[in-house]
């Protein structure tokens, strides 16, 4: 995968109706995307997947929908005003802005870089006789390049653990990093930058108070655990999950919808008994690659990647990375969170967050795993791993979504062969029949073989064209996207295959 592969994908994501720059007339706004027609049902889809998996499917998990204004004590207890922060750097030649430790990071991914050139060379040499892990394990100038990394790793990490912006500034100067734009090395010192957006509430200038929007959906979830325990008749263990907007004022924010200011979380908190959290940790962890792996991509997308240095409230933390054209980066975090929000919630609000065990008689605040999904995020991991360009026997070549049909924007086609001979009024009689339990697209317009590419490059599994035949006795062909395999079947049959197609327990269990 490639940069070339990534700019052809937003391309496609433009031209097709699934994404669109925000403000396009007015010149975009930076990291700010709007959704098209068919990237609107494709992120419902998306979202109706992750929900009914989690809240459906699990009698003790609940749904809410919870504001994105709060109390700004919300955030001060959460930790979010003093230290939601990125360390930020200026270059004073290109007056370009980055993220200080990313510097550092794609400092070390050029390192690591060269690692891997030494290994494929050295894989080419030996042949058949490679054996990789004794290669990277003694080859000195692999482990000279593994020193490095580690040694440049534990700095980083310090500096990070410790908020020591100098010391970050001192690594930048010491790796004699450059600005890929200037290429000079004349920075500024590193400062610290909050990446939660401020506006205010109330009409009186001076006397307005002062709000975040919420740079997480997950608070919103804290604070209403007392009102779910009350209402939902829910017990230990339990989960609370939403789907929500959140913003954050990113530095850089230059990889299409992967990083964006406001983007959308899928988030489930699973309150447990505290001492049992690893054990539903290790559960949750394991529940949720399922749930990626569901869709049939190929098993190699994914890993997981431990946290190193864990946030002050984690016990445990590990991400669902997925292999984006740009490398593998974070899809979903999965988190042991202490009981550190709910016990800071009752600190600053003076209310109990706790629950009364019936079965051990204790009362306790809950200990809690998180699982947080960036929609747009998976939006993307599905996108980059459905794009295929295919070259077809007779020389052409065609461009194929092969998303899964469970999430296509459309699922099925209906073209009637030529736009005469009854064929288009037999063709809207099927499309009137199917709209009310599927999303069906009718077109006439164009050769049957351009509107088979159409479909092709916006996903859709399956094309039902009706021909003369139909007309004498009611078959169709149906074809499919993938295999590009047409079949005869009954027009009747049609709500069946279909409905077997997207079948969610047939994709989930
Ligand atoms: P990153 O390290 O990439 O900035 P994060 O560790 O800050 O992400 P979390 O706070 O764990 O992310 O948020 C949970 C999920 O929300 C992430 O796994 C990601 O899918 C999504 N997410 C976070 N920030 C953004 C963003 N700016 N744009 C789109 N999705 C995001």
């Amino acid at each position: 995968m490639s940069d070339d592969l990534f700019k052809k994908i937003t391309s496609h994501a433009k031209e097709y109706g699934f994404v669109y720059p925000s403000s396009e007339i007015y010149d975009g706004l930076s990291a700010v995307y709007d959704y098209g027609p068919n990237g609107v049902l494709l992120k419902n889809n998306i979202k109706q997947y992750w929900w009914k998996a989690m809240v459906q499917l699990h009698e003790n998990i609940v749904g809410i929908d919870a504001a994105i204004f709060m109390h700004p004590t919300v955030w001060k207890a959460s930790g979010h005003t003093d230290a939601f922060n990125d360390p930020l750097i200026d270059n004073k030649d290109s007056k370009k802005r980055y993220r200080a430790d990313q510097l550092v990071e794609d400092h070390l991914a050029k390192i690591q870089a060269k690692i891997e050139k030494e290994v494929r060379k050295a894989r080419k040499r030996f042949g058949d006789a490679f054996d990789e892990a004794k290669f990277r394990a003694e080859h000195p100038r692999v482990q000279k390049y593994a020193a490095q990394i580690d040694e440049i790793s534990r700095k980083l990490n310090n500096a990070l653990a410790n908020n020591d912006l100098a010391a970050l500034k001192a690594l930048i100067d010491e790796l004699e990093i450059a600005d890929p734009v200037s290429g000079t090395r004349n920075w500024t010192d590193v400062k610290q930058f909050n990446l939660m957006f401020q506006t205010q509430l109330g009409a009186v200038a001076g006397s307005a108070q002062h709000l975040y929007l919420r740079p997480e959906t997950a608070q919103g979830i804290f604070v209403n655990f007392n009102n779910v325990l009350k209402t939902a008749r829910v017990k230990i263990p339990f989960g609370i999950a939403q789907i929500g907007k959140a913003f954050r004022n990113e530095i850089i924010a230059r990889q299409f919808i992967f990083r964006m200011r406001e983007f959308e979380q899928m988030e489930m908190q699973f309150f447990v008994r505290p001492g049992t959290e690893m054990k539903w940790y290790e559960s949750w962890k394991e529940k949720r690659m399922h749930w990626h792996r569901s869709l049939g991509f190929p098993a190699d997308l994914y890993r997981f990647k431990d946290h190193e240095q864990l946030a002050h409230y984690a016990n445990a933390a590990t991400d669902i990375e997925f292999r984006f054209p740009f490398g593998f980066k974070e899809l979903e975090g999965i988190h042991s969170r202490t009981d550190f929000d709910l016990r800071r919630h009752e600190e600053f609000s003076g209310r109990k967050m706790r629950y009364f065990d019936p079965e051990t008689r204790e009362t306790y605040i809950p200990y809690v795993i998180e699982t947080s999904i960036g929609l747009d995020r998976m939006f993307l991991a599905v996108l980059s791993a459905s794009y295929a360009e295919e070259s077809l026997d007779d020389g052409s070549t065609r461009i194929v979504l092969r998303i899964p049909a469970i999430l296509a924007p459309v699922q099925v086609a209906v073209l009637p062969l030529v736009k005469k001979d009854g064929l288009p009024e037999k063709a809207r009689e099927i499309f009137d029949r199917l709209k009310w339990d599927f999303q069906v697209q009718y077109d006439e317009k164009d050769a049957i073989g351009r509107r088979y590419r159409r479909q092709d490059a916006i996903g859709t599994p399956y094309a039902v064209t009706v021909d003369h035949q139909t007309l004498t006795d009611n078959t169709v062909t149906l074809r499919n996207r993938d295999t590009m395999q047409q079949e005869r079947i009954p027009a009747d049959d049609i709500p069946h295959i279909l409905n077997q197609r997207l079948n969610l327990k047939a994709w989930l269990d």
